[in-house]
């Protein structure tokens, strides 16, 4: 049987499991991805490294998600995944050469 996916892990009560911003740096990862809540409109904004930086770890990426607001359609919340490379390659459009 296939081991889980690390980013499928969950709490013992089934919960996805609460990940923080140290958790993610401590794996490598500084880059974030924003996904609007509304699959209709699909923004998606990268935060650099830079950005992200401001805030601590202790910060879960699920209370980061409800804070943003959509620049393109206005809704409120969002989706947040780790901006990993292989990240960015499976979702991002590939820079135009
Ligand atoms: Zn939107």
């Amino acid at each position: 049987m296939a081991r889980p996916r690390r980013k499928d892990r969950t709490e013992p009560d089934g919960r996805q499991l609460k990940i923080t911003l140290g958790d993610l740096r401590s794996t490598g990862v500084r880059d974030l991805i924003v996904f609007c809540q509304d699959y209709r409109c699909s923004h998606i904004i990268k935060l650099p490294a830079a950005y992200v930086d401001q805030w601590p770890d202790g910060i879960r990426i699920s209370q980061l998600e409800p804070q943003f607001v959509c620049i393109s359609c206005g809704m409120r919340g969002s989706n947040i995944v780790a901006g990993s490379n292989s990240t960015e390659k499976a979702i991002l459009p590939r820079p135009v050469n």
